[in-house]
């Protein structure tokens, strides 16, 4: 059983279907692809280490334990995997549905099959995935309350049922590996905190009224656990519908959407959604980009936003879409540097739905609204934080009066970026 983005031994798809088989050898790997990318004292290498302990440590009651590789994937499973396991006959393991791990997993079931060894990989990741909610004519959706509509008519027991990994854990094979050391991997041990229970009964009664208040909290914060697999999203989709919790599973949906957007049109990865975007022409000054970055644009809840992310991991989500829209509309600044901006920094980054949101805030994505929204950033404040308790906390120095001028004029630059989107819409 290959880990991958589902780190939990409970309701576990894959891991399931592989038990039930029995002898299964668990195995994880620190992708050298990936982690190349990242910083040594990134966190959310911590979080998947940590995930891995506990894993671990749940393991050796059962005389059992993860073998842990740090490599390069395809290169792991041609020549290192039978030296380690000379009788493996199968690997069982979760789908991911994003172009470099579908890339990776076509890869790795060439190498196996070769060796007569089968590939097995699961949904566990979603609900639906890939084909299985489609419009009438039979093709992928690309706007989400249709999509929603046909997601919940289409929902059966059966989609969200328990698969009980964890009743069957005896049937792990007997092995005493050690995890290798963090700094071994070259990374550093960065404390983290973030939620990994299921949101309680009140937070999700309270959900529909608080969800877009940033000073209130009022959001699950699921998303980490979410995003590597230690909460799974068919326990979260029994509770919502055990609280008839119906906007939160909307948010739940929206996930889904995401995911299977970009597995049927993986070019928006670095490409717009509807191409005719792509003609649209950026200012691209890095000064404004770097001050949106900092959080020193002199817009309150920009700059509120963007210090939460840099200190936290996290932003909420109504100030996500108030901070993106600010950097491509206002700012007009290429809206793929603040995805890469975000995937360096949100613990919950996750390719589907920070590439989703990013474009629904640019207008080139899936939204079915026309690109002339841009969100005004001090009247979206004034709703969103009336008595600016969240700009307070993080821009603390708007008390005393020493807050610097925003970098744009809200207006003008308002008419600017939909001019410039008329004119490259027009171009094209
Ligand atoms: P809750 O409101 O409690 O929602 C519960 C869960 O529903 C979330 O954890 C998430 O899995 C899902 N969800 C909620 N809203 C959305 C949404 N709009 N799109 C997709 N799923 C949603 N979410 C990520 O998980 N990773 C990202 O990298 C990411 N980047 C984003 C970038 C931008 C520009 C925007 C506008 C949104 C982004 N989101 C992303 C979606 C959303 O902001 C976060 O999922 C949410 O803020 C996480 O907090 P929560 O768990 O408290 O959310």
């Amino acid at each position: 059983m290959w880990f991958r983005r589902d780190l939990r031994l409970h309701d576990n798809k894959g891991l399931y279907h592989a038990l039930k088989q029995g002898n299964v050898q668990p195995i994880f790997i620190f992708d050298s692809n990936i982690l190349s990318k990242l910083t040594k004292s990134d966190k959310r290498v911590s979080i998947i280490y940590a995930e891995l302990e506990k894993i671990q440590k749940t393991l050796s009651k059962y005389n059992a334990s993860l073998k842990v590789f740090h490599g390069e994937p395809v290169e792991i499973f041609s020549s290192e995997l039978e030296k380690t396991f000379p009788n493996i006959k199968a690997l069982y393991c979760n789908g991911d549905y994003e172009p470099y791990a579908r890339e990776r997993d076509k890869k790795v079931k060439d190498v196996l099959a070769k060796k007569g060894i089968t590939f097995n990989d699961f949904k566990d990741h979603v609900i639906f995935e890939k084909d299985e909610v489609l419009n009438q004519e039979s093709s992928p959706y690309g706007v989400f309350t249709p999509y929603s509509k046909t997601w919940k008519a289409k929902l059966e027991k059966e989609h969200y049922k328990e698969y009980p990994s964890q009743d069957i854990l005896e049937n792990f094979t007997s092995s005493k590996y050690e995890l290798p050391s963090l700094s071994s991997i070259g990374f550093d041990r960065v404390e983290v905190n973030y939620t990994k229970s299921l949101p309680a009964q009140q937070k999700l009664a309270s959900y529909p009224d608080k969800r877009d208040y940033p000073a209130q909290e009022g959001t699950t914060q699921v998303s980490v656990a979410l995003r590597f697999g230690m909460i799974s999203i068919r326990e979260l989709v029994r509770k919502a519908l055990k609280e008839n919790a119906g906007k939160y599973l909307d948010e739940l949906i929206w996930r889904d959407f995401y995911q299977m957007i970009l597995w049927h049109h993986p070019h928006v990865k670095d490409r717009s959604y509807k191409a005719k975007y792509d003609a649209i022409e950026w200012e691209n000054k890095e000064q404004h980009f770097e001050f949106w970055c900092r959080g020193e644009t002199g817009v309150p809840i920009v700059d509120a936003g963007m210090r939460e992310l840099n200190t936290t991991g996290y932003m909420h989500n109504r100030v996500r879409m108030i901070v993106a829209s600010f950097l491509v509309k206002n700012l007009l600044v290429d809206w793929r540097w603040g995805e890469a901006y975000f995937a360096e920094k949100l613990l919950d980054f996750d390719l589907a739905s920070n590439n989703g949101g990013w474009q629904w805030a640019a207008g080139s994505g899936c939204d079915a609204a026309p690109y002339f929204r841009v969100f005004n950033p001090i009247t979206q404040a004034q709703k969103f934080d009336p008595e600016m308790k969240y700009i307070k906390k993080w821009v603390p120095e708007i008390a005393n009066g020493q807050y610097k001028a925003p970098i744009v004029d809200i207006k003008s630059s308002r008419l600017r970026a939909l001019d410039r989107y008329k004119q490259g819409l027009d171009r094209n």
